[in-house]
């Protein structure tokens, strides 16, 4: 089935041209011959317009960083306060009110013992700069021989080339293998593939063995295991028991490796609580935090990590000891101050209590589709609900990739006024926590249609 999406004649007439010099992520530009690139004009809300006036619920929260809707009157105003004050200033020698403001209250928020708050400006880099100073830790403790890192099949962390090494998504990695660190590892605990009649917590469980059978062979090399807490989002949207993070805390502890919590894309809320190595009650060695950390409107990232790492590099000057690494827009004033407004917008609106409310809705108005001919899954974690179209629904076939039906649900909604941007076979809503109950039913509907009308062959 091929699902038609056309333009408005302004949108039209801007995508004619759009396309001259831009080179877009992610995206085969070929496609564009057949699908038009969608101009937007302006957002509001969970909303987004073109020129033409077509609206769209950005369901994806524009690749997970939304929280608050677009262009959010409260979020506007801090930014435009910090604006006319100071914009940007070199983070070296140097400090500014925000930075510290935001340090203060992330430390309030984190999972107790971090205390310390590394930045940088966006996601990658911030896995970047974990693996770096879990790797320089070690060595300015003598620990010479660990250089290397255990990560989890399917994966992702980014797509700088080290972030990219410990990731396990084949689609983004495959092609760059001969340039990339040579990571140990191990299959995921995603719930997916567990056997009939076990549990997430005693799948959790049976596949940790694996990273356990990993740590004893390897400790002596690993500096660390990165993976993302919870839900492997670019992987699919595929969950996991948090039994798992128990386990590994416990082990990472016996084996002397640190544990390093990618909550990117799974933290400020995203899972139900604020941070999802909550549902575990641990505390990493290192958390990786961005996207939804300035709501949506200004790349940030922040490494936050405990006393005793801080204090392993910190020493007189001649031992050499400092961590190394910067970036020229490392905490932006700006960003910081649409973080203290996220963070101000979280506690004035009781966000993390209000969203189990639309958790709910989004769990009601999909239940349906678990019966569905064609869909072999229906997942929930807090606020990310997904669906995985399968081929056979008994073996849980996939649909050749080839088929790419999940791009033909993406046009179908796109018809239909809402942005539902699938991962492969999988749709799945992650919308901003100011969605409304009947917004997240129209997207059901729309999700269940596209479906229908996708797999109808
Ligand atoms: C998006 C993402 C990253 C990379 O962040 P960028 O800002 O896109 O570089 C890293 N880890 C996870 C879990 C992510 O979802």
């Amino acid at each position: 089935m091929s699902s038609r999406f056309q333009l408005g004649p302004k949108s039209q007439a801007f995508a004619d041209t759009a396309l001259d010099h831009v080179w877009h992520p992610c995206t085969q530009m070929k496609d564009h011959e057949s699908m038009p690139i969608i101009p937007i004009a302006k957002g509001k809300g969970i909303w987004l317009e073109d020129f033409d006036g077509k609206r769209y619920i950005d369901a994806v929260s524009s690749w997970w960083v939304n929280l608050f809707g677009h262009s959010n009157d409260f979020i506007n105003g801090k930014i435009q306060e910090q604006l006319s004050n100071l914009e940007h200033v070199i983070l070296a020698g140097f400090t500014h009110q925000p930075i510290v403001d935001l340090s203060k209250r992330l430390v309030e928020k984190a999972p107790q013992g971090l205390t310390r708050c590394f930045y940088a400006d966006n996601g990658s880099s911030a896995v970047e700069v974990a693996l770096k100073m879990s790797f320089h830790s070690y060595r300015n403790k003598g620990q010479h021989k660990k250089t290397r890192f255990i990560s989890i099949s399917n994966g992702y962390h980014g797509e700088t080339l080290a972030a990219l090494a410990v990731s396990g998504v084949a689609l983004y990695k495959e092609i760059y293998g001969p340039l990339l660190l040579d990571p140990i590892e191990v299959p995921s605990p995603d719930s997916y593939y567990r056997p009939e009649g076990v549990s997430p917590a005693e799948h959790a469980r049976e596949m940790f063995k694996h990273m356990e059978a990993a740590l004893e062979e390897h400790h002596e090399t690993v500096c660390a295991v990165i993976l993302e807490p919870l839900i492997q989002c670019a992987g699919g949207m595929r969950m996991y028991d948090p039994e798992y993070l128990r386990l590994l805390r416990e082990a990472c502890d016996k084996y002397g490796v640190h544990l390093i919590a990618d909550e990117i894309a799974v933290g400020f809320g995203r899972t139900g609580t604020f941070f999802a190595c909550e549902q575990a009650d641990i505390t990493p060695d290192f958390l990786c935090l961005s996207k939804g950390i300035t709501a949506g409107y200004l790349p940030l990232s922040v490494v936050m990590t405990n006393e005793k790492i801080y204090q392993d590099f910190y020493d007189d000057y001649e031992t050499l000891k400092a961590f190394l690494h910067s970036h020229s827009y490392t905490g932006n004033p700006l960003a910081c101050a649409a973080a203290l407004a996220t963070l101000d917008l979280f506690e004035r609106d009781n966000v993390i209590e209000e969203n189990k409310k639309l958790a709910k809705v989004m769990a009601d108005s999909t239940a349906h589709l678990i019966d569905h001919p064609h869909v072999g899954d229906v997942r929930q974690t807090g606020m990310v609900l997904a669906v995985e179209m399968v081929k056979d629904k008994k073996t849980k076939e996939a649909y050749p990739w080839q088929e790419r039906r999940g791009l033909d649900v993406f046009k179908y909604a796109l018809n239909h006024e809402c942005l539902l941007r699938p991962l492969g076979n999988v749709v799945y809503m992650m919308p901003p926590y100011v969605i409304q109950p009947e917004e997240i039913q129209l997207l059901a509907k729309v999700m269940t249609d596209g479906i229908n009308a996708v797999t109808a062959k």
